[in-house]
C-alpha cells in the first residue's frame, strides 16, 4: 500500500465522516416514521432533519437491505441436505449501522455477526456499546471490549479494526473473529468500496468469493457519476475532501455486475448482489418465484 500521505489522512477522515452522514441522516428518517430503529439515536451527536429526497433515499436503501437480508436468514436446505441452521453476517465498513441490534430485538440474530471498520471508528463504537446498557445487553454478558484496540468480542457478535485494502489481514479476521468460510454468509458493503481505489475493491469482491462458497454479496453504492444528479453528488463529496475513487471504474449497473462475475460471482444484480451457492440454498434468491433467474437483468425494483 502506498505511504500514508497528508492527502491520504485527510480523505482516510472524511470517508470516515461519511459514516456520521449516515447516522445522521438514518435518524432523520426514524423520527420522520420512515422506518424503525430504536438504537441509532444512540449513535447519533447532532440530530438533523434531512430533505425529504434524501429520506426517500435512504428509506430505499434500508428496505432493499432488509428485504434481501430477511430472505437470507429465512433461507432453508433442502430437505435431503444436511440440516444445518448457522448463518453468518459479514459488514465490511459498517460504521456505525445497528443491524445487528435490530436483528436481536427481533430474534433473527445470525449465529455469527462481524462488523470492520477502521480503527478510529472501531474505537469510537466499542466506546458507545461499553457505556450504553441498552447496547451492552444486546452484545451479551460475556462480551470482552478493549477500547485500546477497538475491538468487541463476544460469542455471537464481533467488531474488528481493519484496513480492507488489507486482504493479508482480512483473511487473519476469518480466524480472529472465527468465521467459518463453509457456513452461508450475507456480506454488505453499504456506501463502503466506491471510497475505494478500484484495484482495492476488486480485491476485496475477489477476496470474498474465493473464501465463501455460500454467499449474498450485496452492494450498495454510488453509480452514474456523469448526469446532472452525479456531478453534483461527486461535487459535494469531494468538497469535503472525500472522492468517490470507485465510481469511474464501475460506473453503471453493468459494470458492477462485471465487476463480481469476472471474479467468479455466479449470480448478481444491482442493488448489486452477487451469490455463491456451493450449498444449493439460495435458489431464486431475491426474485419473486415466476421470475427467471438467469435471464434477469441487472436492474431489479425491491
Ligand atoms: N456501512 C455503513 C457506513 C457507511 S460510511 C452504513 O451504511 O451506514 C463508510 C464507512 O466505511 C466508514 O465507516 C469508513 O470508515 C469505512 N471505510 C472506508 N474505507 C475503509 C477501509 N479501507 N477500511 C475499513 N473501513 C473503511
Amino acid at each position: 500500500m502506498a505511504k500514508p500521505t497528508a492527502d491520504w489522512q485527510s480523505n482516510r477522515a472524511a470517508v470516515q465522516a461519511t459514516n456520521d452522514d449516515a447516522s445522521a441522516s438514518k435518524l432523520s428518517c426514524v423520527r420522520k416514521g420512515y422506518m424503525k430503529d430504536d438504537y441509532v439515536h444512540l449513535f447519533v451527536k447532532r440530530p438533523i432533519r434531512r430533505s425529504p429526497i434524501i429520506n426517500r433515499g435512504y428509506f430505499a436503501r434500508y428496505a432493499a437491505l432488509r428485504k434481501l437480508l430477511h430472505e437470507f436468514l429465512d433461507s432453508e436446505m433442502n430437505m435431503d441436505e444436511k440440516c444445518n441452521d448457522k448463518k453468518q453476517i459479514l459488514s465490511l465498513g459498517a460504521g456505525f449501522d445497528t443491524t445487528f441490534f435490530q436483528l436481536q430485538d427481533e430474534g433473527r440474530a445470525p449465529y455469527l455477526y462481524v462488523e470492520l471498520d477502521f480503527k478510529e471508528v472501531t474505537r469510537k463504537k466499542a466506546a458507545l456499546i461499553e457505556n450504553s446498557i441498552q447496547l451492552r445487553s444486546k452484545v451479551g454478558e460475556e462480551a470482552s471490549i478493549s477500547l485500546d484496540k477497538g475491538e468487541v468480542l463476544s460469542n455471537h457478535y464481533k467488531l474488528l479494526p481493519v484496513d480492507l485494502r488489507d486482504i493479508q489481514k482480512l483473511d487473519d479476521i476469518i480466524s480472529v473473529a472465527n468465521i467459518d468460510p463453509s457456513l452461508p454468509t450475507f456480506i454488505i458493503a453499504e456506501c463502503v468500496l466506491i471510497y475505494l481505489d478500484p484495484k482495492s475493491s476488486s480485491a476485496i469482491v475477489g477476496w470474498a468469493s474465493r473464501t465463501f462458497s455460500t454467499a449474498i454479496f450485496f452492494l450498495y453504492e454510488q453509480i452514474h457519476p456523469d448526469d446532472a444528479f452525479g456531478q453534483q453528488m461527486i461535487r459535494n463529496l469531494e468538497s469535503r475532501g472525500c472522492a468517490l475513487l470507485g465510481i469511474y471504474a464501475t460506473p453503471t449497473l453493468h459494470a458492477k455486475e462485471k465487476l463480481f462475475l469476472d471474479h467468479g460471482w455466479q449470480e448478481h444484480y444491482c442493488v448489486a448482489i452477487a451469490i455463491n451457492d456451493a450449498l444449493g440454498l439460495f435458489k431464486k434468491f431475491g426474485f419473486p418465484e415466476a421470475e427467471n433467474v438467469t435471464g434477469a437483468s441487472t436492474a431489479t425494483n425491491l
